[in-house]
C-alpha cells in the first residue's frame, strides 16, 4: 500500500498535566528493570486511504480506548519496531541507525497491507517522544531509554480485508542494563517440534503474531531450563533460522564468523552491524544457510568457537548450552568468549559514544 499523501511533518503537542513526581521518577530510573515503567507522553498518529497519515500528536501517555470490534483484536494486523535512545556523557541522547528501523517498519507494513509510514514521520515522531521526556533517559552502565513505535488495524469492522483506519504509536520505557551481574551465557532448547516461520509467510515481518506462535516453544524449553529456543527452517527442518527475538552468530576456529541467510527471519539490525564491525576487527563474515548438524558437530569437535545471539534489546549475548531431548552441545562454560565480548564491546562503546562512529549510525535525537 503506498501513501497517497505524504504531508510534511507537523504536530500537536497535549502536555501532560500530571506527570510522574520527579522522587518517584528517580526511583523508578535507579530500578529500570525492562518493559515494565513508562514515560509521561506517548506519540500517536492516523491514517485513512483519503487522508493519508495525519492528526500527529504528542500526548500524555495513558490507555488508549478500543471498540471490542478493532479489527487487530480479531485478525492481528499489527507490526513494530524496537530501538533505544543512549545517553552520552556530554548529556547529549542519541539513537542507533534509527533510519533502519523506519525502513524496516516501512517493508513490515507493506508485508501485513499496512500503510507506509514515511522516514520523516518515524524519526520525528521519536525526537518529538524523546525530547519531551528527555528527564527519563537513564545514564550510567548499559542503561538506554528503550522505544517501541507500532502500528495496528484500528478500523472498527469484523470483515477480512486490510484496515481503512490505521493508529501509529510510540511509546518509551527506560530500560535497566541487560545483564546487570556480569554478561551470561543463556541457554537454547532446539525446537524441532514447532516452527516460527514458513516460506512465503511473516517471518521476515517484526509483527506481533511471529511472537504470539513462539510462545509455546518458548514456555517448552523454559520447562527444560532454557532462556530462549531456536527455530529451523520450515521446509527440511534442517537449517538454523534465529531465535524467537534475536538472530545468531557462529565463531568459527579460523576467525571467520557466520550468520543464518534465510528468507523468513527477521533480519536484525544489529545483526547487521555486527556484520561490518566484526570485518572491521579483522574477521571474515559469511551469511549462508548453516545447518543445526553443522552447529551440534562444529562445537563438539572445536570448529565452531563461540555462539552468540544478537538484538537491540540484549546487544549481544553468549550462548551456552544447545539442548534437545536427549543431549546437549556446550560451547560456553560460564561466561563469553574472546571474540564475542569484543564485538560486544565495540558495538556498546559506539552506541554509547565511547568510541568513533566510522559509518555514521549515530543519529542525534536530543
Ligand atoms: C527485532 C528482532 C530481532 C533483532 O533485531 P534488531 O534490529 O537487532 O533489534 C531478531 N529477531 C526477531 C524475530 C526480531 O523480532
Amino acid at each position: 500500500m503506498t501513501n497517497l499523501t505524504d504531508a510534511p511533518f507537523t504536530y500537536d503537542t497535549e502536555p501532560n498535566p500530571a506527570p510522574v513526581p520527579a522522587e518517584r521518577r528517580a526511583e523508578i530510573l535507579a530500578s529500570p528493570g525492562f518493559g515494565k515503567h513508562f514515560t509521561d507522553h506517548m506519540f500517536l498518529a492516523e491514517w485513512t486511504p483519503e487522508a493519508g497519515w495525519h492528526d500527529a500528536r504528542l500526548a500524555p501517555y495513558g490507555p488508549l480506548s478500543v471498540d471490542p470490534a478493532t479489527a487487530v483484536l480479531h485478525y492481528a494486523q499489527e507490526i513494530f519496531e524496537g530501538l533505544k535512545a543512549y545517553a552520552h556523557e556530554d548529556g547529549s541522547i542519541w539513537a542507533f541507525r534509527p533510519d533502519e528501523n523506519a525502513a524496516r517498519m516501512q517493508r513490515s507494513a507493506h508485508r501485513l497491507a499496512l500503510p507506509e509510514l514515511p522516514t520523516d514521520w518515524f524519526l520525528g515522531s521519536i525526537e518529538a517522544l524523546v525530547q519531551a521526556d528527555r528527564g527519563w533517559v537513564p545514564s550510567g552502565g548499559e542503561t538506554s531509554l528503550y522505544l517501541r513505535p507500532f502500528m495496528f488495524a484500528s478500523e472498527v469492522f469484523l470483515g477480512v480485508r486490510p484496515s481503512q483506519h490505521v493508529t501509529y504509536c510510540v511509546i518509551a520505557s527506560p530500560a535497566g542494563a541487560y545483564f546487570s551481574g556480569g554478561v551470561k551465557p543463556v541457554n537454547i532448547w532446539l525446537s524441532r517440534e514447532y516452527g516460527r516461520a514458513g516460506s512465503g509467510g511473516t517471518g521476515a515481518a517484526k509483527c506481533g503474531g511471529n511472537y504470539a506462535s513462539s510462545l509455546l516453544p518458548q514456555q517448552i524449553a523454559a520447562e527444560h531450563g532454557c532462556e530462549q529456543v531456536v527455530f529451523l527452517d520450515s521446509g527440511e527442518h534442517r537449517y538454523v533460522e534465529e531465535l524467537g527475538g534475536m538472530n545468531l552468530y557462529f565463531v568459527h576456529d579460523d576467525g571467520t564468523i557466520v550468520t543464518p541467510h534465510s528468507d523468513s527471519i527477521l533480519e536484525g539490525i544489529t545483526r547487521d552491524a555486527i556484520a561490518t564491525i566484526s570485518a572491521d576487527l579483522g574477521h571474515t563474515v559469511e551469511q549462508r544457510r548453516f545447518s543445526i548438524d553443522e552447529w551440534i558437530d562444529g562445537v563438539t569437535s572445536g570448529r565452531v568457537t563461540e555462539v552468540f545471539a544478537c538484538g537491540t534489546a540484549a546487544v549481544v549475548t553468549p550462548v551456552g548450552a544447545l539442548r534437545w531431548p536427549d543431549g546437549e552441545a556446550v560451547s560456553s562454560d560460564g561466561e563469553g568468549g574472546k571474540v564475542t565480548m569484543a564485538i560486544r564491546e565495540a558495538l556498546i562503546d559506539l552506541q554509547y559514544g565511547r568510541a568513533d562512529d566510522p559509518h555514521g549510525w549515530m543519529h542525534r535525537i536530543a
